[in-house]
């Protein structure tokens, strides 16, 4: 059993604030009942759901309600389009505070040179960030060599050569079954139609990342852009190391930390695993483990800030004014103490809940943790990812599936389930806590069989779950929930 320091659950267990925010948002779901009664029945049904289930999605979390309430206003009416105090729409004064507060904040938290909030997203961030990339490396040289301004001033055979070298460019970022994202450059998203694609995995003994294998591949491949960054990769980075083997073939290094921003906010991550200091440009989302509204951050060298100061109209639209707000709120948020003590307890937590499932007879992917989440492979379990995902959602455990490095029930079924540690931390869970998550989801994954397909083939979607299990589980954790309500004070 693990001792437990005090969890913080910052902002978003403010029972004050909550409790003075209810009258609100009674009144406004009030007035939506008068307008769409299915919308105001649906937003009280989905803050129930989240309430009672053990959400361990470990690319959610719960923005504090400041936040969302922020989201709420008039600047969603607004247009805006342009960087602050070049807009191409008038009456943007407000907006423009807006942006250089969140601006300002995320210059501040992470140290960097150059912050851009526009994104819409995480995808968005990145594509931005890749055509930024694109822009700084490959037309602005053209451009001066063909003594133009801008690419309006080229001419046709100047352009079409121009758009063709778009597409000769490179990219290499980590394998999807090693933990990587779709977005570092898979053929299904718009990435991988945009460059010629290379990946590096881990090692094979280790499921760890070998710097010397990626120098090599990254040595043999020579790409424009390597991205580091994962969704399901339950280890650090060396981003020092990343820097240096970028450096050697003159890559743009590029960390996508959307999963473990909040890691990097709140000092978690320091020195060689901060990737602020190393990279040319960092791209996150707001809402995992940052803990902010859904959106997108970039964050640059000034070398690269003029090309994404450029993201409208490169690959953005008018700015959600009304998200950015939001941004600079939760950005607000992630600047105080309390933030750096969730953020420890989001790295304990992940330990806690690695140690609990490895001393069951769990088998976890690397073999541990040292983020905010662990990835366990059920194949030991006898199941697919998808069974066991299923399974657990019975019992009110809510996980994604996820494929393991070299996964034999592909990229759909999987074998991996992935947890992680984020959200219930805000609900101020600790490690023992954690320790009896790690338990529920052992008994569960005991207790599943795999039913076997009408072909004979073991199946990959069908299982049962023993009687009761389900029953039991819940009940536990609805205690655990309890222990730590969501919202406490948010009366609807
Ligand atoms: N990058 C990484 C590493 C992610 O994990 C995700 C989302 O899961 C994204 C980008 C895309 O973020 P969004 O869903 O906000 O577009």
């Amino acid at each position: 059993m693990c001792v437990c320091r005090r969890t913080s659950g910052a902002d978003v267990s403010s029972t004050d604030v909550n409790r003075e925010l209810s009258s609100a948002y009674r009144t406004i779901l009030s007035v939506i009942d008068q307008i769409e009664p299915r919308i105001a029945d649906a937003t009280r049904a989905e803050l129930t759901d989240q309430r009672e289930s053990l959400k361990l999605i470990a690319s959610e979390n719960y923005a504090s309600l400041p936040v969302l309430a922020t989201m709420g206003t008039w600047f969603s009416d607004k247009y805006a389009e342009g960087t602050v105090g070049h807009r191409f729409y008038a009456g943007c004064q407000n907006v423009d505070t807006v942006e250089s507060v969140a601006t300002e904040h995320a210059r501040e938290l992470f140290g960097a040179e150059y912050a851009y909030a526009q994104p819409h997203s995480g995808i968005d961030a990145n594509l931005t960030a890749f055509w930024a990339i694109l822009a700084h490396r490959v037309e602005q040289p053209r451009l001066a060599e063909f003594g133009a301004k801008n690419v309006n001033d080229l001419s046709e055979a100047d352009w079409e050569t121009l758009r063709k070298e778009f597409g000769e460019q490179r990219l290499m970022g980590m394998s999807l079954d090693a933990g990587g994202h779709l977005t570092h450059g898979f053929r299904p998203n718009i990435s991988g139609k945009m460059f010629h694609q290379r990946s590096y995995g881990t090692d094979p003994e280790t499921q760890l990342l070998d710097y010397d294998k990626v120098r090599e591949a990254v040595r043999e491949f020579k790409p424009l852009v390597l991205v580091a960054g994962y969704s399901a990769y339950a280890r650090r980075i060396n981003f020092a190391t990343m820097r240096e083997i970028a450096d050697e073939v003159g890559a743009t290094l590029l960390v996508d930390m959307a999963h473990f921003a909040g890691l990097v906010a709140g000092k978690v991550f320091t020195g060689d695993e901060d990737p602020v200091p190393h990279a040319h440009v960092v791209t996150t989302t707001t809402h995992k483990s940052l803990r902010g509204p859904r959106g997108g951050l970039i964050l640059a060298t000034e070398e690269y800030a003029p090309s994404v100061d450029r993201g409208c109209p490169l690959v953005l639209g008018g700015p959600l004014s009304h998200v950015m707000a939001a941004k600079a709120v939760a950005l607000a948020e992630a600047r105080t103490p309390d933030f750096q003590a969730y953020a420890r307890d989001v790295a304990d937590n992940a330990k806690s809940l690695a140690e609990g499932l490895l001393s069951r007879g769990a088998k976890l992917v690397t073999g541990g943790t040292d983020n905010h989440l662990v990835l366990i492979d059920v194949n030991n379990f006898g199941l697919t990812g998808r069974q066991a995902e299923s399974a657990l959602l019975d019992a009110g455990v809510v996980t994604n599936r996820n494929a393991v490095p070299n996964d034999p029930n592909g990229a759909w079924y999987t074998s991996g389930v992935r947890i992680g540690t984020p959200a219930l931390t805000s609900r101020g869970f600790g490690a023992d806590e954690f320790d009896k998550v790690a338990e529920l989801i052992v008994e569960v994954l005991q207790n599943t069989e795999p039913v076997t397909a009408s072909t004979g083939k073991p199946g990959k979607a069908k299982y049962t779950l023993a009687d009761g299990v389900a029953d039991r589980v819940k009940a536990q954790s609805a205690e655990l929930l309890d222990n730590h309500p969501l919202y406490p004070g948010l009366e609807l």
